[in-house]
């Protein structure tokens, strides 16, 4: 039951870099990243267009029930993982909708990226050609209003960049920080300063320690540093994302075990879980 201004967020992609349609992964799912938060009658807040974007487009227009539809989807950066289901996203094929795409790029430059994945010979329809409307915004260092919630951004380390987002409501907050690779200490600061007492962080954790160890510079980060991270900014509960493709669900769950007896408020992202915060 939704609380007064309370947020729930639903997880609708988990895993990193490409989706695992394969028995043994779907447990925890198999879609790349796309995470949904509503917020008392507020349009849908969609945080990156992985591949989970697709189902989640199809419970949007089925909501909607042909009346308009009003979406922002909200982007961490542009690799595959975080934008392939946004071709598949059913309201952009539809004239009722209005989308603001946002990013920590400015409207140009993020409006050449969105139309750029849209475009021959990748995908037949081209991205002016949808019928929905489309907006393009940039989020400000120092964050935006969203009815009632806060939006702030901050930089992750990651090739390319990547921009993670604290989310703050009257009642709660939601740190969403993947694709993040630790160990420099400017990153590791702000990353904690921003999950600062945060009702959810939502971690990195494609990696345990060992493994990251043959994979430093690849922008990604491991399970004891979620831990390290969520007990440092004293955050509640702690999200374990973007799973490696190559985990299947018996390794996650136990990498999740593993950090949980370090920090008992843990869980493994998982396609479909939803929390009210
Ligand atoms: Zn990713
Ligand atoms: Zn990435």
């Amino acid at each position: 039951m939704e609380r007064n201004g309370a947020m729930t967020l639903t997880l609708w992609g988990v895993r990193g870099s490409i989706p695992t349609p394969q028995a043994e992964k779907l447990g925890f799912g198999g879609n790349t990243a796309c995470l949904e938060v509503r917020y008392d009658g507020h349009p849908a807040l969609i945080l990156d267009a992985g591949s989970g974007a697709r189902r989640l487009g199809a419970l949007l227009k089925k909501e909607c029930a042909g009346e308009e539809l009003e979406v922002s989807i909200l982007f961490t950066h542009f690799h595959w993982d975080h934008i392939q289901g946004l071709p598949f996203f059913a309201p952009l094929y539809d004239r009722r909708t209005s989308l603001t795409f946002y990013s920590s790029c400015e409207p140009a430059r993020l409006r050449e990226i969105v139309e750029g994945q849209m475009t021959a010979p990748y995908f037949p329809v081209n991205m002016p050609a949808v019928q929905a409307t489309c907006r393009y915004a940039k989020v400000e260092p120092e964050g935006m209003p969203w009815g009632d919630l806060h939006i702030r951004p901050f930089p992750l380390r990651h090739p390319d960049g990547a921009t993670g987002y604290r989310i703050e409501g009257p009642s709660g907050s939601i740190v969403y920080a993947s694709d993040h690779e630790h160990g420099d200490s400017r990153h590791d600061a702000i990353l904690r300063e921003h999950a600062a007492g945060a009702d959810l962080l939502i971690y990195d954790a494609m990696y345990d320690a060992a493994e990251y160890a043959f994979r430093r510079g690849w922008g990604h980060s491991t399970w004891e540093e979620g831990v390290r991270a969520a007990i440092d900014a004293g955050v509640k509960r702690l999200v374990l994302f973007h799973h490696e493709p190559d985990h299947d669900d018996r390794m996650v769950k136990e990498m999740v075990d593993r950090a949980s007896a370090r920090f008992e408020n843990t869980i493994g992202a998982k396609e479909g879980w939803s929390v009210t915060v």
